[in-house]
């Protein structure tokens, strides 16, 4: 994976070093995959194929005709898979990866791409969160916040909590002057039903501490995710 780390000086004197996602993994796409993969629950799968099978007869398919034979088992991995949050626990995702270090500058971690499952009718969202905090003699290591985004997401959610559980979360574990979260989605449910507004991006966002207070400081993290999302 290409590593990219850019370190900028922004006109009003905020150091910010700016990460891109691609460079924060520090375990291979496969490992991470061969992980979650184990830790899928028989009992669930059976339990779930059960179900999913009623599902397609009510629907009025066939659930054994060829193509449809292992659906039922394939969806109820995939559906573990994708909400996996439920039986992952950010601090251990964190596995210590907090340091001392005196920076006063602000951090940003930006286009973290993420899927998720809308709690009201159980179809994807997805898109991009781009975190920033402003460190208080504690930094976070760099694919950790990826990391948090992914615990989060990986549950039925909406848009708004998953901001809001995003950035509390690094507010507890780094301790900072403030949490800034930007997320940018669009969503199944508005997209291939109802209203059909394929083109509708949902946008959310958290500030905690400084960046509440601190219009300045909003507007650098703003003007950062604006940039990003022109240069994506
Ligand atoms: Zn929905």
């Amino acid at each position: 994976m290409e590593k990219e780390r850019r370190k900028e000086k922004n006109p009003d004197s905020f150091e910010i070093f700016k990460i891109t996602e691609s460079g924060l993994s520090d375990e291979s796409d496969q490992e991470i995959i061969q992980k979650e993969t184990e830790n899928i629950d028989d009992t669930k799968v059976s339990k779930l194929s059960y179900h999913i099978k009623e599902i397609i007869k009510i629907i009025g398919d066939d659930p054994n005709r060829e193509g449809l034979k292992k659906t039922p088992t394939r969806y109820a991995k995939a559906l573990l898979e994708i909400l996996s949050g439920y039986s992952s626990d950010p601090y251990k995702e964190i596995n210590g990866a907090v340091f001392n270090l005196d920076y006063k500058g602000l951090v940003v971690v930006s286009n973290i791409k993420f899927f998720s499952l809308c709690e009201h009718h159980m179809l994807p969202f997805f898109g991009t969160a781009s975190i920033a905090y402003l460190p208080k003699n504690k930094i976070i290591g760099l694919s950790k916040i990826p990391r948090i985004t992914k615990v989060f997401a990986s549950k039925l959610q909406v848009q708004e909590r998953l901001t809001e559980e995003i950035g509390k979360f690094v507010e507890k574990v780094v301790g900072s002057e403030g949490v800034a979260v930007y997320i940018s989605a669009y969503h199944l449910c508005l997209a291939m039903r109802g209203a059909r507004k394929e083109d509708v991006v949902m946008e959310t966002l958290f500030f905690s501490g400084k960046f509440k207070s601190d219009w300045e400081l909003k507007k650098i993290f703003l003007e950062k995710i604006k940039k990003s999302e022109i240069d994506k």
